[in-house]
């Protein structure tokens, strides 16, 4: 009840509302995009996916939360791949929000257009004729001729005649003048148009899909005239709604964005709302989420600190111990990724065993509490350096020969002195050996170098440990018959 209030009254900050228009807005032109470009399936897919984790977070399924934590900054680059088209649409739109402003449209040229388009119908000759809008298109176009030409229905009729060479493809109309014809149009990869129309409409629609052109179009076929606008396709059914069609269109692009927000129509508007309440869902289930409080515990190694300078560590010792916190759930995966450590501190302590704390080095923050550890404490047994001397074991390995015997192992020599600590583990006696001498090769006595092996708190009195000597005597055997 107190995190659901909490959330609520963050809800109506500022910041809050900000952020959810700002989301709000992204969603906003991210589904016109892709609804335009008709990939709009796959926004479903990953709508899908986020509700399947939400749920699975409200039921805190923790394996499926943490797999979706791990991968989804990975499925962002990945998002970022496969949308690389969308996303630059979406750049290039809003640069060309600011982009020049449309040349007013020509009543003259347009009125000629209209009524070229509508008699090629009747004729039946097909045609494509493309008014740019804001966005860029040339990177989209290919082929064609230039014609910087002053239009006249006889030129435009011509031009389309199926009898001239430069009747395939498109021409464009650019600053009120034919200025190129033949131009091939980017296919449409959507599924939008039925597969009943032909590569002309696909052309069409592959531009009208790719930018905000307006895309007029004849079919051959069917004596028909179609405008393609924004991955719409519009039947024509006079000369005048063909003109009205170019008008709306030209002038459209001229009126600023503002107004046209202000002149939104009711399906934006729709879309506008859907969008907004998506982010507020989308906020409610972060800010819950984020702020619910949780209790973590995790496994740490510790980290014993050195003793004053006449004492050593010794004996076994507890190498690691679980830390619990507790706090909301960002900031306690945020400690976590700190690398927290558990800390015994030895500095302050004198000879023999005790018991010591595990502390860590991180103050409790406002936002993690450090709750304790488990064990809270360690056992540690500290040692004075004394010096003394050691015997040295010699380190013999495998056998002899079968024929050989062993009559005596000495080493040379037999003891070294050492600084150690003053300690005995279960009454085990300290001692040193030598580095390993391998029996297997031995046929007769032999006095072999070693150098001296010693764990690392027993240090020579002397630096460097000397060499020493070890010294076998073997006699060989007279082979004595098995029964
Ligand atoms: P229609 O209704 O006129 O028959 P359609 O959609 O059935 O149109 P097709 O019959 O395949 O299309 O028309 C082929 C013509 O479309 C070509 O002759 C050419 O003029 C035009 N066309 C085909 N591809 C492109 C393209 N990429 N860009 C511009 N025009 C194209
Ligand atoms: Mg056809």
């Amino acid at each position: 009840m107190n995190q659901i209030q909490f959330v609520l009254s963050e809800l109506l900050s500022w910041r809050a509302a900000l952020d959810i228009v700002v989301i709000g807005a992204g969603l906003f032109f991210l589904h016109r995009t892709l609804v335009r470009l008709g990939t709009w399936k796959l926004l479903i897919g990953i709508a899908a996916a986020f509700l399947f984790f939400g749920l699975a977070s409200m039921l805190r399924l923790e394996g499926v939360e943490w797999i979706f934590q791990n991968v989804s900054q990975v499925a962002v680059l990945a998002l970022i791949v496969v949308f690389q088209p969308e996303l630059r649409k979406i750049l290039e739109k809003i640069v060309s929000l600011y982009a020049r402003n449309k040349p007013s449209s020509d009543q003259n040229l347009t009125g000629i257009i209209a009524e070229s388009l509508w008699l090629l119908g009747q004729k039946q000759q097909g045609a494509l004729v493309v008014y740019p809008g804001r966005e860029p298109i040339a990177d989209k176009l290919s082929g064609g001729y230039l014609l910087a030409a002053e239009a006249s229905v006889p030129l435009v009729m011509s031009i389309f005649d199926p009898n001239s060479p430069g009747h395939d493809g498109a021409m464009i109309i650019e600053s009120n003048k034919l200025c190129k014809f033949g131009v091939r149009l980017p296919i449409s990869q959507s599924q939008r148009l039925d597969e009943q129309y032909g590569t002309r409409h696909h052309a069409a629609m592959g531009l009208a899909e790719a930018t905000d052109a307006l895309v007029l179009l004849v079919s051959e076929e069917r004596g028909s005239v179609s405008a393609f606008l924004n991955g719409t396709m519009t039947r024509l059914d006079s000369a005048q709604s063909i003109e009205d069609e170019i008008i709306r269109h030209q002038t459209g692009h001229d009126i600023l964005s503002i107004k046209q927000l202000t002149r939104m129509d009711q399906r934006t508007s729709l879309q506008a709302a859907g969008s907004l309440l998506a982010a507020t869902v989308f906020w409610i289930v972060l800010a819950s989420s984020n702020k619910e409080v949780i209790e973590r515990s995790f496994t740490l190694p510790i980290d014993y600190s050195a003793p004053t300078n006449d004492l050593v560590l010794v004996g076994e010792r507890v190498e690691e111990a679980r830390l619990r916190v507790t706090g909301p759930r960002s900031a306690v995966n945020d400690f976590i990724l700190t690398g927290p450590s558990l800390k015994v501190d030895l500095s302050t302590m004198s000879e023999g065993t005790q018991t010591a704390l595990i502390g860590t080095d991180h103050i409790n923050s406002d936002r993690v509490s450090i709750l304790g550890s488990t064990p809270a404490q360690v056992e540690v047994t500290l040692a004075k350096y004394v010096t003394t001397t050691l015997p040295v074991s010699p380190q013999l390995v495998g056998s002899l020969p079968a024929n050989k015997k062993l009559v005596k192992v000495s080493v040379v020599p037999a003891q070294i002195k050492v600084l150690a600590p003053h300690y005995t583990e279960n009454g085990k006696q300290l001692s040193i050996i030598t580095t390993p001498v391998y029996l297997n090769s031995i046929q007769s006595s032999s006095r072999i170098f070693c150098k001296i092996i010693a764990p690392p708190e027993i240090q020579p009195a002397k630096k460097p440990w000397q060499d020493v000597e070890v010294i076998l005597e073997v006699e060989t055997v007279l082979h004595k018959q098995q029964e």
